[in-house]
């Protein structure tokens, strides 16, 4: 195998046993990072100075035995809008080009503590507002199985370097889709945990109520081993739930016989692609040899999910983007007039017009004499969304559907329509409003070798028993280990 598409779980033997070194292991993905990055466009920020040292810090803990995590000396990707301190992060907007975070985010200190290795901070749509990375302030990301299709978004630097072969895996961030349906895009494994598993403290807010970080892996278990490590109480994210996570990795392997899927009847309706379903219906069959029962179930607010997810994400995000005036943060315009002049030039210049769009439709939507015709009516849907999901759980275990309507859609293709782009979260957005844990796997390709992706959706704190059906699906099938010809 090469190096370059090792697993976590792999290359944890093999640091163990000592048959290779963090040295190695970082010196190979940094040399695929030089030779790929420009093609794909990956990487925002590659940490060629951190990456060795720490990689050297790696083999000593390795060296002394006692001392080594399950992350040590494992190489990992990190989506630029988490902070680390000292090494530049910009979400991918210019008003943050030249930022350097004074502190680290908790999932960074928790790998830290682990003594993982940073190999860079990755590409994404500007403020994680976007599907397809073509948002970002920079360079869009390319699709490592196409390159003239988009990797999804807004993590789609995270997904294509993990497809792509220039990590052993990332961590990305989901707001209403921003994990699962760009690692669907790229063939590779996402996982949004529920609200609260995951501090976010230190990951650049969008839309406070919504936003997650979680892993995106090669595989299922290496999706267990990243969320063990990023999950748990942090007393300094006061939306973190105090409870000790289960042990993800302990229940991987079980049987699956008897297990009742849920398929919500609005999600293979009017608008999914052909090959999306067909490669749906072969998952199913698999599912139904390995003794899942299915049974079909409703979501009946479905239709407003989308409707509502484009108001409050908005809405908060036009609250939290008001940090950025030029004064504390970023960008400030070269020449003001005066104090208003320079607010007003600062944000002008320094955001791209998907989060200028968002302010606007934010603010409108929190205004004296609109609020409650729009942003209170939607948290109201939001609630009704949650109800249609515990509603369904009380009659199945999980719910199977699909990540996103289409596969990976041209560069280009939509993102002249703002609509459009927003329809691609219309499987993903609902789990964000009801604070679900989902998990993208997987599960085929289309006629024109593009990956196609299921998604598993869970009751809240449920990781476990999604990381347990994702595996045993994943054991049946090889989608997971074919990788792009790049
Ligand atoms: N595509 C969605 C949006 O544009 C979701 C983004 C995300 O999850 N960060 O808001």
């Amino acid at each position: 195998m090469k190096l370059q598409n090792i697993t976590i779980s792999r290359l944890q033997k093999l640091l163990l046993n000592r048959k290779i070194s963090p040295q190695e292991i970082t010196q190979a993905l940094l040399a695929r990072i030089r030779e790929k990055n420009s093609r794909v466009n990956a990487y925002l920020t590659v940490a060629e100075d951190e990456a060795p040292a720490q990689a050297g810090v790696a083999d000593k803990r390795l060296g002394k035995g006692d001392g080594a995590c399950p992350l040590t000396g494992i190489p990992l990707a990190i989506k630029d809008n988490i902070c680390i301190k000292g090494v530049r992060m910009t979400c991918a907007s210019k008003i943050l080009e030249h930022y350097v975070p004074p502190y680290n985010a908790t999932v960074i200190e928790r790998l830290s503590d682990q003594g993982y290795v940073l190999l860079g901070k990755t590409n994404m749509d500007e403020f994680a507002m976007g599907s397809s990375t073509e948002n970002s302030g920079f360079a869009p990301t390319r699709n490592p199985w196409d390159t003239r299709c988009v990797p999804g978004g807004s993590s789609g630097g995270s997904a294509a370097a993990v497809a792509a072969g220039m990590c052993a895996a990332a961590l990305g961030s989901d707001t209403g889709g921003s994990i699962r349906q760009p690692a669907a895009f790229c063939g590779v494994v996402g996982l949004k945990p529920t609200y609260g598993l995951v501090s976010r403290y230190g990951l650049v807010a969008f839309a406070s109520s919504l936003d997650q970080i979680g892993p995106i892996t090669r595989d299922v278990r290496d999706a267990a081993i990243l969320l063990s490590a990023i999950a748990g109480h942090d007393p300094r994210d006061s939306t973190s739930a105090p409870k000790q996570p289960p042990d993800y990795l302990s229940k991987l392997g079980q049987s699956i016989n008897g297990l009742r899927l849920g398929l919500p009847k609005e999600y293979f309706a009017e608008g999914l692609d052909p090959e999306v379903a067909a490669s749906l219906e072969a998952a199913r069959e698999v599912f139904s040899r390995l003794g899942v029962q299915f049974q079909e179930v409703s979501l009946p607010h479905t239709d407003y999910s989308i409707a509502a997810y484009y108001l409050i994400a908005p809405a908060e995000a036009s609250s939290n983007l008001a940090r950025y005036d030029g004064v504390r943060y970023g960008h400030r315009t070269s020449k003001p007039k005066n104090l208003l002049q320079m607010y007003y030039d600062s944000r002008e210049e320094g955001f791209g017009a998907e989060v200028k769009r968002r302010i606007m439709l934010g603010t409108y939507a929190l205004s004296a004499g609109y609020y409650d015709a729009y942003y209170l009516k939607a948290q109201k849907v939001r609630t009704l969304i949650k109800r249609d999901f515990d509603l369904a759980f009380t009659e199945v275990d999980a719910l199977l559907t699909p990540t996103a309507p289409s596969p990976a859609f041209r560069l280009g293709e939509k993102v002249t329509d703002p609509l459009q782009m927003y329809l691609s979260d219309i499987y993903t957005n609902s789990v964000n409003l009801a604070g679900l844990p989902a998990i993208s796997v997987p599960c085929g390709f289309t006629a024109n070798g593009l990956p196609v992706g299921l998604q598993l959706i869970g009751p809240a704190f449920g990781e476990d028993r999604l990381l347990t059906i994702a595996y045993a699906y994943e054991r049946e099938t090889d989608w997971h280990t074919r990788r792009p010809n790049l």
